[in-house]
């Protein structure tokens, strides 16, 4: 009976296996089909200074489905990574940037801010990666310098060498990089000497608990002073409250983001947004 009910429970480990497998199958087609059909969205969110102003956005996708609703990054990001399919996900995304950045430009409001672009390792690792991103920016006529990518520590696990070549070239070309949800990886510090970024980003759960938790205010704060020591601007993401705002404020953090401030929109709304300011 001990050896039956062993056989049943295999059984049924197989089959949920195989549906598991089988709803990654259909979910890959999915999403290849709706790439296809135009159904990713690009969404934005600011980024403000000290004094709340709007210095920058972060681009951030979403996939409108017809089937699935509004399905955020969580819910693709991962599975077009394992498949690749992150590669022709991020041209689409930098093609959206730099349209959002060409139109900024011939508004004198907005042509100085920065729009930010996350980038997954696997692009970091396509052949001419570097000759891409220059040959977009040439054609939509955009300043290199508006342009910032976000990676996570993740990227410095593998060939760290080729990763601080890349980010240099791209650097000798004007465009910006950010180090995306600093504090939760497992790199060792030393590395930032040789990295050439401008900007940490904070992630999101020291900020959530700088209020009342003393170690994650500990920890935002040696942020702070690593961007001071590599002279590097600092960035808290995820600010909720106004509690937390003037805590990271007084930590000395140069900027925010977070639904305190605004929630990330469609950009095509940012941009109707300034055709009626103007
Ligand atoms: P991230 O780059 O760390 O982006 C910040 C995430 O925090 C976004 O989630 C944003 O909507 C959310 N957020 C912003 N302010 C707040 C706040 O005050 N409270 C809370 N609770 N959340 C806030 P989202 O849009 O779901 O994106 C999740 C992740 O997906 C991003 O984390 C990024 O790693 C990835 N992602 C998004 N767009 C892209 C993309 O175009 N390419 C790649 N490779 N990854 C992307
Ligand atoms: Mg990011
Ligand atoms: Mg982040
Ligand atoms: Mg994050």
């Amino acid at each position: 009976a001990r050896r039956a009910g062993g056989q049943r429970r295999l059984r049924l480990f197989r089959q949920s296996m195989l549906d598991d497998a089988q709803q990654r199958v259909s979910l890959v087609s999915e999403l290849r089909r709706g790439i296809e059909r135009g159904e990713l969205r690009l969404f934005s969110q600011p980024i403000v200074d000290r004094d709340r102003r709007v210095i920058g956005e972060e681009g951030l996708i979403r996939w409108l489905s017809p089937e699935r609703g509004l399905v955020p990054p969580g819910g693709f990001i991962p599975l077009a990574e394992q498949t690749g399919i992150i590669v022709e996900i991020g041209e689409w995304v930098l093609e959206e940037a730099c349209r959002v950045l060409a139109a900024w430009k011939r508004e004198p409001e907005r042509r100085e801010l920065t729009f930010s672009v996350n980038l997954s390792e696997r692009q970091l690792r396509v052949d001419d990666f570097t000759e891409r991103v220059r040959a977009i920016i040439a054609r939509h006529g955009i300043a290199p310098g508006r342009l910032k990518f976000e990676l996570t520590e993740s990227v410095l696990h593998t060939d760290l060498d080729r990763t601080i070549r890349l980010l240099s070239l791209l650097r000798a070309e004007g465009v910006l990089s950010s180090l995306d949800d600093f504090g939760t990886g497992y790199s060792s510090l030393s590395y930032l000497r040789h990295l050439p970024v401008q900007q940490l980003k904070i992630d999101r759960s020291f900020v959530s608990a700088v209020v009342d938790d003393e170690p994650a205010t500990a920890i935002a704060r040696t942020i702070v002073q690593l961007g001071r020591t590599f002279d590097l601007q600092v960035v808290a993401e995820g600010v909720e409250t106004e509690e937390q705002f003037e805590r990271l404020r007084d930590l000395g953090v140069d900027a925010f983001q977070g639904f305190l401030f605004a929630r990330p929109r469609p950009v095509d709304e940012t941009l109707r947004e300034l055709n009626s300011a103007g």
